[in-house]
C-alpha cells in the first residue's frame, strides 16, 4: 500500500512530521495504551473468556483490559455506581467511577426488528435487566443492570432469535443505521434493506475489521426523508435517482459530533444497489489503515476528511481500495417531510404504519413484550427503531389502527405526541453513565411534561428540537437540534455550583425546514441549571412564535 502522492492536483495537506499512527504511512506500532490493548489481543476474542472464565469467577474475576476495553466490543460498558454526583466524575479512578454491573448494548441493524425478536428483548430485561430498556437513537436498545454471570445466557437468547451485541461498541463498525420504513413507505426512492443485511452478515464480526482507528458508523436510506442523520455518520448512503443509471445512493463519509462536531461531505460519487458492500468495506478499509491512532480525541473519520479534503479521499478510495471509478452522480433533493416518522401512515401495500414516541427512548422490558404482543394481535409481525428514539409498529390493517394506537398509548408510547415529546431526545447520563457530568433523562421528561402545560394556549407548533447530553461527548447530538443542552456544572443565583447546561442554538439536518445540515452555536455564555431549563426553552418557544406571528 502507498502513501498519498503529494504531486498530485487532488493532493491533501503534506503529512505531519511527527507519525499519526497510520497503518499504511507509519507501521503498525502502537502509539497510545489503547492501540496496545487492541494489538495484543482481538477485542472479539473476550468472548470465549466471559463464557469461560468471567461468568463462572465473576466481576472481580475480569482483567482491566478487558474491562474497560474489550467487553465493548461485544457490547458491555460498566455502568456508574449509583449516588456519585457529576462533580467527581473528572476526578475519580475509573474503578472508583464504575458499578459492579454493566450496561448491554442489543445490535439491531435497520432498526429492525420481528415481534419475537422484540419480545426475546423484553423478557432478557425483565429476567436480567430489572426491567430497564432504552431505544437509543441509534436504534439500538440498551439493557441496565447486567451481571457478567448472566451474559452468556443472555447472548444465547438472543442469537436463536438473529439478534446479537456483537460490535455494538469499541474500535468498530457500530450498529447501521437504516430507514426505519425501509421496504414499505410508498415514497421510498430504493429500498436499503438487501445492503443493510448484506453488510451486516459478511462484515459485523470480521477480525480483519475489528481493530479499526476509533468507532465507525454507518447510515443508509432510500427513503426521501433522510431519515439516517446521514450527515454525522462516519459512512453514509443516501437514496438518489442517477439520470441514466436509476436508482442508488449517493456517498458521504467523515461525518461526526463529540467535542469537535464536523459534517459529513459528499464525494459526488454514485453507488449502485449491488456496490454498496464493496464500496463500504473499501471507505473501511481505508479508514483502517489511513486512519489516525496516535490520539484517539484525532482518529475519527472526521479528521482524516479534514486534512484530505472529498476529491483526495475519493481518489485514494477508487485507486487504491476499489479498483475503479466510480460514476459521478447526483445530491439527494431537500426532504419534503420529517423523517421521524410519528405518527399513522399509509404503506405502500395498503396497510399502515405507526410510530410512536416513548418519553425520550424509554421503555420497560414489560412494555416491550406488551407492544410485540399488541403487535401480534392485529396480524402485525414487525417492529422498527428509529434514530430519533421512537418505534414504529408496521403492517397494521386499516381497521386496526385505533387499537393499536390505543394499546401503545397504554404501554407509555404516544402516536399523537405533544411537539416536546415528540421533539425531545436525550442520551442516558448521570443515572448510568460513567461519563456524565448531569442528569438528562428525568430532566428530560420533567421538561416536556412543564412545556405541555405551560404552552398549551399556543397555536399549534411545528415540532421544536430539544436535545439533551449530560456531558460534551454529544451522544444525544445536541449540535444538531434546535435548542441543544450540553450537560456541565453552572453557578446558580446564589453562586452555588449546580448541574445545568452550555446552550447551543440553531442546529439541525436537513429537513423540510432547512436546505442543508448546520451545526448549532454556543451562546457565549448561555448557561442554564438543570432546574431552569423548562422556564428557559419556553422563554425560547415563546419567542419563536412571536418572531413568526410577526413576520407571517
Ligand atoms: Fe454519557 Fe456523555 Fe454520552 Fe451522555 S453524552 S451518554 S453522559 S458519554
Amino acid at each position: 500500500m502507498t502513501a498519498p502522492r503529494p504531486d498530485s492536483a487532488a493532493a491533501p495537506a503534506p503529512r505531519a512530521t511527527r507519525p499519526n499512527g497510520q497503518w499504511a504511512v507509519d507501521g503498525r506500532t502502537p502509539l497510545n495504551a489503547n492501540e496496545v490493548m487492541k494489538a495484543e489481543d482481538n477485542g472479539l476474542n473476550v468472548r470465549e473468556r466471559v463464557e469461560q472464565v468471567y461468568a463462572a469467577g465473576g466481576f472481580d474475576s475480569i482483567t482491566a483490559d478487558d474491562l474497560r476495553g474489550r467487553l465493548r466490543w461485544w457490547g458491555l460498558y460498566t455502568q456508574r455506581k449509583p449516588g456519585i454526583d457529576g462533580g467527581r466524575t473528572a476526578t475519580l479512578e475509573p474503578s472508583e467511577l464504575e458499578d459492579r454491573y454493566f450496561m448491554l448494548r442489543v445490535r439491531i441493524d435497520g432498526g429492525a426488528l420481528t415481534t419475537g425478536q422484540l419480545r426475546t428483548i423484553g423478557e432478557a430485561s425483565t429476567e436480567f435487566a430489572r426491567g430497564s430498556a432504552d431505544v437509543t437513537d441509534r436504534q439500538n436498545i440498551q439493557l441496565h443492570w447486567i451481571r457478567i454471570e448472566d451474559v452468556p445466557e443472555i447472548w444465547r437468547r438472543l442469537e436463536a432469535v438473529g439478534l446479537s451485541t456483537t460490535e455494538t461498541a469499541g474500535d468498530v463498525s457500530r450498529v447501521i443505521l437504516g430507514s426505519p420504513v425501509a421496504g414499505i413507505a410508498a415514497d421510498e426512492i430504493i429500498d436499503p434493506s438487501w445492503a443493510i443485511g448484506e453488510l451486516a452478515r459478511r462484515f459485523i464480526g470480521d477480525p480483519e475489521l475489528a481493530n479499526l482507528p476509533r468507532k465507525y458508523k454507518t447510515a443508509i436510506t432510500g427513503h426521501p426523508s433522510q431519515d439516517v442523520l446521514h450527515e454525522i455518520n462516519d459512512v453514509a448512503f443516501v437514496g438518489v435517482v442517477h439520470p441514466e443509471l436509476g436508482p442508488g445512493f449517493d456517498l458521504w463519509v467523515g461525518g461526526g459530533l463529540s467535542v469537535a462536531p464536523r459534517l459529513g461531505e459528499r464525494l459526488g460519487a454514485f453507488v449502485s444497489e449491488e456496490r454498496v458492500p464493496e464500496v463500504w468495506l473499501a471507505v473501511t478499509q481505508l479508514f483502517r489503515d489511513y486512519g489516525y491512532r496516535r490520539l484517539r480525541n484525532k482518529a475519527r473519520m472526521k479528521f482524516l476528511l479534514a486534512d484530505w479534503g472529498p476529491a483526495w479521499l475519493r481518489t485514494v478510495l477508487e485507486d487504491e481500495f476499489l479498483g475503479y471509478p466510480l460514476p459521478d452522480g447526483p445530491a439527494a433533493p431537500q426532504p419534503t417531510r420529517s423523517g421521524d416518522h410519528v405518527g399513522v401512515h399509509e404503506q405502500k401495500d395498503g396497510r399502515f404504519y405507526i410510530g410512536a414516541a416513548p418519553y425520550v427512548g424509554r421503555v420497560s422490558g414489560p412494555s416491550l413484550s406488551a407492544v410485540a404482543d399488541l403487535a401480534d394481535s392485529v396480524g402485525s409481525h414487525r417492529v422498527r427503531l428509529t434514530p430519533y428514539q421512537k418505534l414504529l409498529v408496521l403492517d397494521v390493517p386499516a381497521e386496526r389502527v385505533q387499537d393499536v394506537v390505543t394499546g401503545l398509548r397504554a404501554n407509555g408510547l404516544e402516536a399523537e405526541p405533544s411537539p416536546f415529546r415528540r421533539a425531545t431526545i436525550a442520551c442516558t447520563g448521570i443515572e448510568y453513565c460513567k461519563f456524565a457530568i448531569v442528569e438528562t433523562k428525568a430532566t428530560a421528561i420533567g421538561a416536556i411534561d412543564e412545556l405541555e402545560s405551560r404552552l398549551g394556549d399556543l397555536p399549534a407548533l411545528t415540532p421544536i428540537s430539544l436535545h439533551l447530553n449530560g456531558c460534551p461527548n454529544s451522544c444525544a447530538r445536541i449540535q444538531t437540534a434546535d435548542i441543544g443542552l450540553k450537560g456541565q456544572l453552572v453557578m446558580d443565583d446564589d453562586g452555588k455550583q449546580v448541574p445545568g447546561y452550555q446552550v447551543h442554538l440553531g442546529g439541525g439536518l436537513a429537513s423540510p425546514d432547512r436546505a442543508e445540515a448546520g451545526l448549532g452555536r454556543t451562546v457565549r455564555g448561555l448557561k442554564v441549571t438543570a432546574d431552569g431549563a423548562a422556564t428557559y426553552v419556553e422563554r425560547i418557544v415563546r419567542r419563536y412564535v412571536a418572531d413568526r406571528q410577526v413576520t407571517a
